[in-house]
């Protein structure tokens, strides 16, 4: 029988990509429910091939929907709105697996709800893990949900790990055999700027990543490296690792997706093209494999694979969010919060590109972290955090 899918954030870079894989193998899966922000028309064209039973808009968005719906006589589709219909989508009994591909924070309650609901998540929505890390792991082992990663880096790391490597305790020592995880970076379009140079960087050639096409937030933060240190949070999350066994490598060619190191000697790597189809289609099929127009690598064509330390004096939004991880508790929710603030103002020009780390950090300082108990006090954290940001963007003001 077909497998029913979710797509939370079907608009954006991820639930294109995933459209795609479903559409190659229809006969396996079939769109349920998608989602969908501000790109209404996009939302209406993916409707009409698509076909699915429910779509989820903000409530503003909804009188809209339905004249393009009555428009092109698409009927017998159910419209919710906001974040209970993301949420309804999300742990709806006929869905089996959910990709969690929204951006930010606006994730994590949906996220949260498919977590809970036992669905197979696809988690994309890194932001989301980043802010509610334990919470969230713990959900998934309670509620027997499998969470799969969709991040690149993380998908090539559970492609590496032993098997048997999620059957024993998490305890943040590395485990069966494993001694430590290489996160790979490509380190972004300004790897070799200097500090002056970085300054004058525009947002357009930001989001202009060398390797990957990807949503702007994602863009920014990948020119950043705080796309790497929100990685580096992710991955001590998802494999139960403490920070000081994930070392980042940058790799400028993107070929290798990250690595794992075993007590032994040796390093697994998991290379291939960079598309995020493949990572898609594994944790869909996991542990079966499935077909994606991603070509194979032909190493004759990529001769040259570099790695050398990241930079953290002329990047040191990655530094931030190790120490985040150090800190624990409501810091990665501060940290994570006030660079959603930061990139947004960038992105608007209000704040230079090396004023994106130091709103964080700022941020960091002045709000107060806690014990991420519960994941009211976690979103409550995340509003002060962005009030202080907001605050800290608009006395920087350019
Ligand atoms: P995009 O910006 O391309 O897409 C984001 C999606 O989220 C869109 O569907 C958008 O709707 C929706 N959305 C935005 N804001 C809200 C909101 N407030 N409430 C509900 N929905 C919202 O991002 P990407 O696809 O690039 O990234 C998605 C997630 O996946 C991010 O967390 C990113 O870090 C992660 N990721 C992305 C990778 C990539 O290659 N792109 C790689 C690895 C991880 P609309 O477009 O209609 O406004
Ligand atoms: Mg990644």
């Amino acid at each position: 029988m077909s497998q029913s899918v979710c797509i939370l954030g079907v608009t954006g870079s991820i639930g294109q990509s995933t459209l795609k894989i479903l559409q190659q193998h229809s006969e396996k899966y079939s769109v349920f429910a998608v989602t969908a922000h501000s790109r209404i028309l996009e939302l209406v064209e993916i409707c009409k091939q698509y076909r699915p039973k429910i779509v989820v808009v903000p409530s503003n968005k909804v009188d809209e929907l339905k004249q393009y719906f009555q428009n092109q006589n698409l009927k017998n589709i159910e419209i919710l709105s906001g974040e209970a219909g993301l949420i309804a989508v999300a742990e709806h009994t006929d869905v089996d697996v959910v990709m969690a591909a929204i951006v930010g924070a606006a994730g994590l309650l949906p996220t949260l709800a498919a977590v809970k609901a036992g669905k197979r998540v696809l988690l994309a929505n890194k932001e989301a893990l980043v802010m509610s890390g334990e919470l969230m792991m713990q959900a998934a082992h309670d509620y027997h949900a499998e969470l799969l990663p969709v991040d690149s880096e993380h998908n090539a790391i559970f492609q590496c790990l032993p098997q048997n490597y999620f059957q024993t305790e998490r305890n943040g020592q590395p485990k069966q055999g494993v001694s430590r995880i290489l996160l790979t970076a490509s380190g972004g379009p300004f790897l070799n700027h200097s500090f002056e140079q970085l300054q004058r960087v525009t947002p357009a050639q930001a989001c202009k990543h060398p390797n990957w096409s990807m949503g702007q937030k994602i863009s920014v933060d990948s020119a950043t490296l705080m796309n790497k240190g929100l990685e580096l949070i992710e991955a001590c999350h998802l494999f139960a690792i403490s920070e000081q066994f994930v070392t980042v490598v940058v790799h400028p060619q993107s070929i290798i997706h990250s690595m794992v190191q075993y007590v032994d000697g040796s390093t697994l790597a998991q290379m291939g093209n960079p598309d995020m189809c493949t990572p898609i289609a594994h944790a869909l099929a996991w542990p079966d494999r499935i077909q994606t127009h991603v070509p194979a690598l032909d190493l004759f064509m990529n001769q040259h694979l570099d790695f050398q330390e990241p930079d953290t004096t002329r990047f040191p939004a990655l530094k931030l969010a190790r120490q985040a991880m150090q800190s624990g508790g409501l810091a990665p929710a501060i940290l994570n919060a006030a660079n959603e603030i930061a990139v947004a103002a960038f992105l608007k020009n209000k704040i230079g590109f090396t004023e994106i780390p130091q709103v964080v950090e700022q941020t960091l300082n002045q709000v107060e972290s806690g014990i991420a108990e519960s994941i009211d006090l976690i979103l409550q954290a995340d509003q002060v955090a962005r009030s202080v940001a907001q605050q800290i963007v608009i006395n920087k003001g350019n």
